[in-house]
This record gives C-alpha cells, sequence and structure tokens, in this order.
C-alpha cells in the first residue's frame, strides 16, 4: 500500500499549526484504516525560519506523536517555494506518494481523497484547483486571478487557478529535484515534469487563524520571477516591437524625403528626422537580438534535465 506524506511549509503558523496537525491527524487515521494508504504515512511539517513558536509547536508534535509528525528545520526563511522544495525531498527519500498543502487549513483536506483516486487510476501529478473563492476578500480574488491570466499572457504554462495544493509520485518528485533552477516557481515547473497528470477541484475556504503571508508585495514578486523564470516573451515583445519601429522608419523616411524633395522642410530637418527613427528602430532591434541571446544563455544557466524517463522497454538479458 501506498506509504504518503503530506509536506507542510510554515512560517509563523504558531495559530493555526495545532489545528492543522489534528486535523491532519485524522485524515491520516481515516485513510489508513480505510486501507487507501500505508498505516506509517505521516505528516512533514517544514519551519521555514520562522520567528515565533511555530518549531517549538513542531517539535511538540513529533514528541507527542513520533508516528505521525516530522518535522524539517531551515536555517533561516527562504520562502514558500524552498520550503516547500525541501519538503518535498525529504519526503521523496520515504514516501510512495506526496501531498503538499499550505499551513492555514485554506485547502481543503478531503479532497486528499480523490487525489488519491487519481493517484490509484494512474496519475502521478494530481493538482488541486480552486473551484471558488467566495471567502477570499474581493481584492485577493482580483489581484489572484489576474496573476494566472498574466502569467498565461506573458507565456507561462501554468495550471489557471492552482497553488501549491497537489499531489505527486515519488517518481515526480525526484524529477521535480533534477531542475536545479534557484529561482523556483514550481507551479510553472511541474508542468515540465511531465508524467500523466489530472485535476482536482476543491472549494479554497478561509485562512483558519492568522494572516495571509503573501501580502500584495510579495505577489509581485512571485509573479515577476515566475516570468522571468519561464518566459522569453517580454524579450520576444521588445524584439518585435524594434522590427516595427524599423519598418515604420522605413516609410518615414520615404515621407521625409518626399517633404524634402516638394520643398517644405526647414533646413536639417530631414536629416535629423531620419537619424532619429533609423536610429531608434535599429537601438530596439539590437536589443531584442542581445536580449534573445541572454534568454538562452538564461535558460543554459538553469541546468534544467533535458529529458525525464517515464519507462523502459527492454529484454532482461540486456541490462545484465
Ligand atoms: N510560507 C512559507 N514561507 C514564507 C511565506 C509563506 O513557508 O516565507 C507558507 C505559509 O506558512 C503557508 C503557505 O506558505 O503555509 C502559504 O502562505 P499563505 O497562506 O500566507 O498565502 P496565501 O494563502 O494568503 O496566498
Ligand atoms: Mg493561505
Amino acid at each position: 500500500m501506498a506509504r504518503l506524506y503530506v509536506v507542510v511549509p510554515c512560517y509563523n503558523e504558531e495559530e493555526v499549526l495545532r489545528e492543522t496537525a489534528s486535523r491532519l491527524a485524522a485524515k491520516l487515521r481515516e485513510l489508513a484504516e480505510a486501507g487507501r494508504i500505508a498505516a506509517n504515512s505521516r505528516a512533514l511539517f517544514v519551519n521555514d525560519g520562522s520567528k515565533d513558536r511555530t518549531w517549538e509547536i513542531i517539535a511538540e508534535l513529533h514528541q507527542e506523536h513520533p508516528e505521525l509528525f516530522s518535522g524539517l528545520k531551515l536555517s533561516r526563511n527562504r520562502g514558500h517555494q524552498n520550503a516547500l522544495l525541501a519538503g518535498l525531498m525529504e519526503a521523496a527519500k520515504h514516501a510512495d506518494v506526496i501531498v503538499s498543502m499550505d499551513a492555514d487549513l485554506q485547502d481543503d483536506i478531503n479532497a486528499m481523497d480523490r487525489m488519491l483516486e487519481a493517484y490509484e487510476a494512474g496519475a502521478e501529478v494530481v493538482y488541486g484547483v480552486r473551484s471558488a473563492r467566495k471567502t477570499d476578500t474581493a481584492f485577493k480574488r482580483v489581484t489572484a486571478e489576474g496573476f494566472y491570466h498574466f502569467m498565461q499572457l506573458m507565456g507561462v504554462d501554468i495550471v489557471y487557478n492552482h497553488a501549491d495544493y497537489r499531489l505527486l509520485s515519488r517518481r515526480a518528485a525526484e524529477a521535480l529535484g533534477q531542475f536545479s533552477e534557484v529561482n523556483l516557481f514550481l507551479r510553472g515547473i511541474v508542468p515540465l515534469v511531465g508524467f500523466q497528470s489530472a485535476q482536482v477541484p476543491y472549494e479554497r475556504g478561509e485562512r483558519f487563524a492568522g494572516e495571509s503571508k503573501y501580502p500584495l508585495k510579495k505577489m509581485i514578486a512571485f509573479a515577476m520571477d515566475g516570468i522571468t523564470s519561464f518566459s522569453v516573451k517580454p524579450i520576444r515583445m521588445i524584439l518585435m516591437l524594434g522590427a516595427v519601429v524599423f519598418c515604420v522608419s522605413v516609410i518615414m523616411l520615404l515621407y521625409f524625403l518626399v517633404r524634402k524633395l516638394a520643398g517644405h522642410t526647414v533646413d536639417g530637418w530631414t536629416s535629423l528626422a531620419c537619424s532619429i527613427w533609423a536610429l531608434g528602430g535599429i537601438q530596439l532591434l539590437s536589443l531584442g537580438v542581445i536580449g534573445e541571446y541572454i534568454g538562452k544563455i538564461y535558460n543554459e544557466t538553469k541546468r534544467r534535465p533535458r529529458y525525464i524517463v517515464a519507462e523502459v522497454l527492454d529484454a532482461p538479458e540486456a541490462t545484465a
């Protein structure tokens, strides 16, 4: 039977942690009793350099129920994505299947049942997708949904309204570990991993307690990171703009010459206007070309795996 690890990144979550732990414990027991997961399944809390009592609570939980709760402490705050990756990599050492979720109970714990169903049906990556955001404030809803639209517009392939509530098979988590980039944007990387995937809709609830650890400022930084890590579209836009301006400048040159020949101009205007247009166009075009090369260099430095093998069919003697 599959051994499940639930990975929960925590940053200053002392207000919710105990409640999250007890609900997770109940869920794990229920799933184990129903024979859906192995009895030694557990929850792994990752403390992302919290400034409050989060780590103390994790340590207490582990002491009270070592068979249910594990903890991982990062040396300092490294951000949600890095904390999550740390948890996933630790869990992949022991688990067959991993579910990641936030500490604040906004993600419906019961969606895990359906995620496991999809896993049993063969999916190795199951995305939890928010079907409604009734309880989010209008501001959060508009900015968050704008985020997904903007990302798509900028050419980043992400699953709409999917945050980091997802199930990964061990194999998928290990494959994720092969992506060695430092600017981590898991929502963009997971689709690159491949394997069979599925989506499970769920309703996003209210934060159980405490405040969001993702204020607008962090969200904008997050979006910028996502775009610049996954898309060269902004560079392409500069290139396109350069090409357009350059074409227009050729037309303008003709216009300037006609004006000049018709004698409608002041001395020096033609040459001045020509140089402004032509040079501007050439500059934008060159910037775009340079950008294309920088984009290539950037992609190379990420040293992403070029492929991930899903299966090998081979005769036994050939591997001996
Ligand atoms: N989190 C983290 N490190 C950070 C910020 C957030 O590990 O620097 C965790 C946080 O504890 C929570 C999850 O990331 O479990 C999502 O944060 P939050 O719920 O505040 O974001 P929101 O749901 O408001 O977008
Ligand atoms: Mg939240």
